[in-house]
């Protein structure tokens, strides 16, 4: 069996990132509206400080208004509530997003469902996740977004392909699960307590690992030329060194696979593409106006 497809994500959030901001230079002049997101950053863990950073740096070379809030590792709840309700009235603030995770003090639930549900970009709003599986026009968590955009690209039709869904996460598994029922595929979704892992795994057409366990997913689970796609970002160790991978054993996978994501360069990238989507539809949808077209 020959070596898979590399999928590039990459490349291919560059693409959306740049249609995007077509579409917002469209939105500008058709109506002189500049979406705005705005990042509400809790503490100082470091991976969120890098990934609040390139939000907002994307947000802004997408041509749309980027704020950046900063709050102590000790700021209480209810100032973390008040913050969200600030932006909530603010017509200039369309896309709410709090950076997870949240200090121990600060309910994360609360918090969530305390965002406007037009401004939920993040899809994490309980109003979003009913839409979403009730098949109702919806705000749809940006990474999960990014991979079903991927799967149309590489895949083309998903309808009657088996897919399995590596684990149930809310911000995942679940709304990945989702998507793909829509997609008219046949979802199993797996978890800790599933049984014969491997075996669920290839029967699947469609892979789609999200369990935080680096390189779990070996190659002896896939169909061959099943598509593969690794959520996973896990830092290791290995030879002395830092490393990133994902939840799939790449070098063992894409002998097998037909096509496959990196880590890094395949899921990640999408996910902030997909959140400047987000933005510019929850603006489009605040204003009632048509999203532009897209080229
Ligand atoms: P969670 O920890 O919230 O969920 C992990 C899921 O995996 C759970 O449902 C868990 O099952 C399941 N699981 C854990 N171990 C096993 C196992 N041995 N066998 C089967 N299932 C297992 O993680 P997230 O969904 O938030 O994230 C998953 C991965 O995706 C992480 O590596 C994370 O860093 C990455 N990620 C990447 C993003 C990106 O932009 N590329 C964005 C978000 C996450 P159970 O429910 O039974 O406990």
């Amino acid at each position: 069996m020959s070596d898979a497809t590399i999928i590039d994500g990459k490349e291919f959030a560059a693409t959306l990132r740049a249609t995007v901001g077509r579409q917002v230079t469209r939105l500008k002049e058709a109506h002189g509206i500049t979406p705005g997101l705005s990042v509400v950053l809790v503490g100082e863990d470091p991976a969120s400080q890098v990934y609040v950073r390139n939000k907002g740096k994307s947000t802004v070379e997408a041509g749309m208004n980027s704020r950046q809030f900063d709050m102590p590792a000790t700021a209480s709840h209810a100032e973390v509530l008040a913050k969200v309700e600030e932006l909530n009235a603010d017509p200039a603030v369309h896309g709410i997003l709090v950076q997870l995770p949240l200090p121990d003090q600060v309910n994360e639930t609360v918090i969530i469902n305390a965002i406007d549900p037009n401004k939920d970009v993040d899809g994490f709003h309980v109003i979003s996740t009913g839409r979403l599986w009730t098949g109702q026009d919806s705000m749809v968590p940006c990474t999960p977004l990014g991979c079903l955009l991927m799967l149309r690209h590489y895949v083309g039709d998903l309808a009657g392909k088996s897919a399995i869904v590596l684990g149930r996460s809310n911000i995942v598994g679940k709304p990945m699960a989702s998507l793909l029922i829509k997609e008219s595929c046949t979802v199993t979704v797996a978890h800790s307590k599933t049984q014969d892992l491997p075996g669920e795994c290839r029967r699947a057409d469609i892979v789609i690992a999200a369990v935080g366990r680096p390189e779990m997913v070996r190659g002896d689970w896939i169909k061959p030329g099943a598509t593969v796609i690794d959520v996973g970002i896990n830092r290791i160790e290995r030879d002395g060194k830092n490393k990133l991978v994902g939840d799939v054993a790449f070098d063992e996978v894409k002998e097998v696979a037909g096509a496959i994501t990196p880590v890094p360069g395949g899921v990640g990238p999408m996910t902030i593409a997909c959140l400047l989507r987000n933005t510019l539809h929850a603006t489009c949808h605040q204003h009632g106006v048509e999203v532009p077209a897209e080229d």
